[in-house]
Parts: C-alpha cells; sequence; structure tokens
C-alpha cells in the first residue's frame, strides 16, 4: 500500500465518526502520490502524519442568555491547524449542524487554500452549533460576548485571526470584535470581515463571490471561452451567493436561480440582486419573500425536489456556482448538469461537491474549480484586511478588487502549470492540492518536527 492510501486507511479507522474531515483528507490525499513518490523527504518526515493532525484544538461551553432570561449552553469551538506558512486563518461557522468533524474537514481545507493565496497564512476553522435563525439581534450579541468570553485567549492578530462563515457576517464579527476589545483592553485587527467604520476592508463582502468568478473566467478563458450572454445557476443566498451573482451580472451573463436550506427560486429573468440584498442583507428573511417581491420568480420548496437531488442543478445553465454549502451536488446533480451542457463548475461554497460528482466533471473534461481554490477570494481579502489593519492604511475598492483579481489569476495559474507538470492538465484540484501541500510540507521540513 502507498503512503497515502496507508494514511487515509488509518484517518477512515480513527475518526470513523468524522465522515466530512475523512472526505477532505481523501479528497487532498488522494491527488498526493505523484508528489509524495517525487519527494521521498516528505514520507520521511512523516508529513501526511502531521498535517492531518491539528496543532491545537480549544472546545469550549458557551453559557448565554435567551431574551426570556432562561439560560442556554452551546458548544464552541476553534480549531488551529497548521501555522507552517503564518498565523492562524479561518472562519467562524455557527449552524446547529456543527460538529468537530465538520470543523476539521474545514479547517484541513483551510490550510491548502491559504497556500495557495500566496499571503503567508495558516489553516484554521472554529465555531458554533448555535443556531442564529430566529434569534433577535440582542440575543446573537449574548451570544457572540458569550463565545469570545471562551475564545479570546488562543487568538491575536500574530497568532490567529479568525472571520466569518455561514451564520457568522458583519453584524456578528462587529459583536465579536467588540468583545475581544473589552477582554483585552487591544483595539487590533483580530477579526476580519469587520465593519469600515473599524478596520474593515473595502470589497472584503463581495470577495468569496466575485473571486470564485474571476476563477470561472480564468479557467474558461484558457479555453477561448466567456461568460457573456450565459445562464448560470448559482446556489445559496447568503454573502457568497449574493455576491456571486452581482458579478455574473456585471460579467453580461445572467444568474437565474438561489436556494436556502428550504427551497429554491428559478427567475427566468434573472436574479433580482437589489431585491436579493433587501431580503437577506436588510430583512433577514426567506427566500419566499423574493418570490413575493419578484413576480418572475418561481419558488420550490424542498419537499417538492425530486428524491435524493438537489432541485436547482436541473436548471439548464452553462456555468454552475454551488455557494451554500458542503455536498450540495451529488453524481444524480452532477449528470443533470451535465446533460444539459453545463461547460463549468466553480465552486464558491466548501466542498460542495460529492467525490462522485466530482469525478464526473473531470470525466467530462468540463471546467472544474475546486473550491480550495475557487472560493481563496475571501480569506486574501482578509488578509489584505489584515496587512491595511497593521499599517494603518485604507485602500480604495478598486485596488483591492484589482488586488483581488491578481490573487484569482495566480492562484488559477498555479493550479493549472502544476496539474500540466503532473501529466494531467485538466485536472486542476491534483494541481491546487499538490502545489499548495508542497508549500505547507516544505515550510514544516524546515522549521524542524513540531
Ligand atoms: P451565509 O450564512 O451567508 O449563507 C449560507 C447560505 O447557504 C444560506 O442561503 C443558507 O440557507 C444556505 N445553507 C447553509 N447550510 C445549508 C444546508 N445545510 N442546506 C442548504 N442550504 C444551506 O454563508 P456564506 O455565504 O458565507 O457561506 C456559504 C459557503 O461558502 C459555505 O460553504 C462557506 O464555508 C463558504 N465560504 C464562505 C466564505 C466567506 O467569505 N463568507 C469564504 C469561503 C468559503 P439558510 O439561510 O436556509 O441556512
Amino acid at each position: 500500500m502507498d503512503y497515502s492510501s496507508r494514511i487515509i486507511a488509518d484517518i477512515e479507522k480513527r475518526f470513523a465518526d468524522q465522515a466530512e474531515f475523512i472526505q477532505a483528507c481523501k479528497e487532498v490525499l488522494e491527488t498526493l502520490q505523484p508528489a509524495l513518490d517525487a519527494n521521498p523527504q516528505y514520507e520521511a518526515n512523516r508529513i501526511l502524519e502531521r498535517i492531518t493532525e491539528p496543532e491545537r484544538t480549544v472546545m469550549f461551553r458557551v453559557s448565554w442568555t435567551n431574551d426570556k432570561g432562561e439560560i442556554m449552553v452551546n458548544r464552541g469551538y476553534r480549531v488551529q491547524f497548521n501555522s507552517a506558512l503564518g498565523p492562524y486563518k479561518g472562519g467562524l461557522r455557527f449552524h446547529p449542524s456543527v460538529n468537530l468533524g465538520i470543523l476539521k474537514f474545514l479547517g484541513f481545507e483551510q490550510i491548502f487554500k491559504n497556500a495557495l493565496s500566496g499571503l503567508s497564512i495558516g489553516g484554521a476553522k472554529g465555531g458554533s452549533d448555535f443556531d442564529p435563525k430566529g434569534r433577535s439581534d440582542a440575543e446573537i450579541m449574548r451570544f457572540c460576548q458569550a463565545f469570545m468570553a471562551k475564545l479570546y485567549p488562543f487568538i491575536g492578530m500574530r497568532t490567529d485571526v479568525p472571520a466569518g462563515d455561514i451564520g457568522v457576517g458583519g453584524r456578528e464579527v462587529g459583536y465579536l470584535f467588540g468583545a475581544y476589545k473589552h477582554l483585552t483592553n487591544r483595539y487590533e485587527g483580530v477579526l476580519t470581515g469587520k465593519n469600515l467604520l473599524f478596520g474593515g476592508s473595502l470589497a472584503r463582502t463581495e470577495a468569496t463571490g466575485y473571486g470564485c468568478v474571476y476563477f470561472a473566467l480564468n479557467m474558461l478563458a484558457a479555453r477561448g471561452l466567456d461568460l457573456k450572454d450565459k445562464v448560470c445557476a448559482v446556489s445559496g443566498a447568503g454573502n457568497v451567493a449574493i455576491y456571486c451573482c452581482e458579478k455574473l451580472w456585471q460579467c453580461g451573463a445572467k444568474p437565474v436561480t438561489v436556494t436556502d436550506s428550504t427551497g429554491m427560486i428559478y427567475d427566468p429573468e434573472g436574479i433580482d440582486v437589489a431585491i436579493l440584498k433587501q431580503v437577506k442583507e436588510v430583512e433577514h428573511a426567506r427566500l419566499t419573500r423574493y418570490a413575493e417581491l419578484r413576480p418572475s420568480a418561481k419558488y420550490t420548496p424542498v419537499e417538492e425536489y425530486p428524491a435524493g437531488r438537489h432541485a436547482v442543478w436541473d436548471v439548464p445553465c452553462f456555468a454552475a456556482f454551488p455557494c451554500a454549502t458542503q455536498n450540495e451536488v451529488n453524481e444524480k446533480d452532477a449528470e443533470a448538469l451535465l446533460a444539459n451542457g453545463c461547460q463549468c463548475v466553480s465552486e464558491g461554497a466548501n466542498m460542495p461537491s460529492t467525490p462522485e460528482a466530482i469525478a464526473a466533471y473531470l470525466k467530462a473534461g468540463i471546467c472544474y474549480g475546486p473550491a480550495k481554490a475557487a472560493n481563496a477570494g475571501g480569506v486574501s481579502v482578509s488578509q489584505l484586511e489584515m496587512a491595511q489593519n497593521a499599517n494603518m492604511v485604507h485602500w480604495t475598492f478598486e485596488e483591492v478588487d484589482n488586488k483581488l483579481k491578481d490573487i484569482m489569476k495566480n492562484i488559477y495559474t498555479r493550479a493549472a502549470t502544476t496539474a500540466k507538470a503532473y501529466g494531467e492538465p485538466n485536472n486542476l484540484l491534483m494541481g491546487a492540492n499538490i502545489s499548495a501541500f508542497c508549500e505547507v510540507a516544505d515550510a514544516m521540513i524546515a522549521q524542524g518536527m513540531y
């Protein structure tokens, strides 16, 4: 058995209850063997054993009071996975599904995504099983304060810099930042995704969605294609999906779908981004509200999806942008996309495609932008926020957006060049994994055995 297969078998045995972590490890390790064969120092230094084990994991109780004065108890986490390239960096997710396995998958992915950005940041992820849905503003604030009271000893601008993710947007980052400042007596760039009033960066809100479209444009340009006049399918209706739709319109494309966990919108006239922002960012409402405000929109609840399917991928499209959550495109979904002529999948969410779906894209030879490359725009602009905070400067929207475009192009080029060098020019998953892994592994070896 080769080195990567041995480690995968070991992880499957030891972490049998962490399905998403196993999936993420396999997605990376199964592509690495050619690089491991060419670089025996990686096995000699036990890099796979070390890189799949977080450097530190903290788990803590978060007690807070709801608006009725009742005591509520949740669990908080921070998985500090790898600091070979820089301080730990990665988002916080507040969602009832959060558990250690999900955060380990996200933290593991983050190591390689951050390496690809070329911006000297390590990988981490954290969050809580707290469900923000239906909570008042005051409850969200009290939860964020209680969460930070437990997290703050472990983070810092040179140690670990969290950001948002599902359920953690500008409002939550603001409360978390305020709590950190009061607990530590320090005003420093310890979180990214902050409000512009206290150290946030222009274009951070837009970065992941815009970046995922820039990545698609790079993939398509290599084949002499672009997005102009093309119909696109987008899933999710949160931060990433909204700004993916916005950038698609700016590129002359037409996004026709968005989804949330209770249903999907198909809008043949194209998603009205102003209405979507009003519904999601201002009213914090559901997509049924979008359908009320937009006569051309058709709403389908999840109960009416075909069994075992995500109906959004039945909508014929030239390019698909999964921007909601993990495993939201399965094999049947991928087959439906391909049967309808889809030529490009650029992943805004983390690990949105199952292994079988990825295999279908690669077999069909379409443009496939794996999450750790295609959605790296968010963390990249977070790093630009850290750089602006450290130097006490503010860049314009255009400056940040232009840097984002360059970063996405560089990530594409790195992945494509490495894929070609290893004999699979169309396999950007392999190219991104090997390129990022070798950088982290080399840094780990150079820093000695920890
Ligand atoms: P938001 O919380 O802003 O939005 C998430 C969206 O996805 C919502 O529409 C939500 O619907 C939907 N969703 C979440 N969980 C599920 C589920 N289990 N089933 C169906 N739909 C679901 O999060 P973001 O837009 O920030 O994040 C979306 C994805 O992008 C995640 O995978 C995240 O890790 C990834 N990502 C985000 C980055 C960022 O900068 N924000 C950076 C890189 C990756 P509902 O409201 O019904 O829950």
